[in-house]
């Protein structure tokens, strides 16, 4: 499939460096399908970390196989900047839920929270309809 990796370095004035500045641009939370169903569609469809035991971000930290990419991330109440200027993004319990297709076997069908949504830009996404992620 075709991908891109791009790196931004931004002046200092244009840097988001604030929680409050990054929850301007980027979500990890699955969005109201009630105020937004098209962007709703576009996250449930492309931001939903799906992964089975043969997935290649599985690996084995022994005692047993975890996701290297840190999945299910822990829920935070709010984005949190921490010492290295690596945030963590606001992903709240008890919001909106999708239904996916279960990876670990394909006849079932799973609810997810916010622990499964890979960061994005609601702009980038409604814009390019595709994975692109933070
Ligand atoms: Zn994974």
């Amino acid at each position: 499939m075709p991908h891109a990796h791009i790196l931004l370095f931004l002046d200092k004035e244009s840097q988001f460096d604030t929680p409050q500045k990054i929850d301007e641009i980027i979500s990890a939370e699955i969005p109201d399908p009630a105020d937004d169903p098209e962007l709703y569609d576009i996250v449930t469809k492309f931001m939903i970390h799906r992964a089975n035991t043969m997935s290649s971000c599985m690996k084995d930290y022994s005692p047993g196989l975890r996701c290297s990419k840190h999945f299910p991330r822990a829920f935070m109440d709010c984005t949190v900047i921490d010492d290295n200027s690596y945030p963590s993004y606001c992903r709240r319990p008890e919001r909106f839920t999708a239904t996916i297709r279960n990876p670990m076997d394909k006849k079932e069908s799973l609810t997810v929270g916010n622990e499964w949504v890979v960061p994005y830009s609601p702009y980038l996404s409604k814009r390019y309809k595709a994975h692109i992620n933070f």
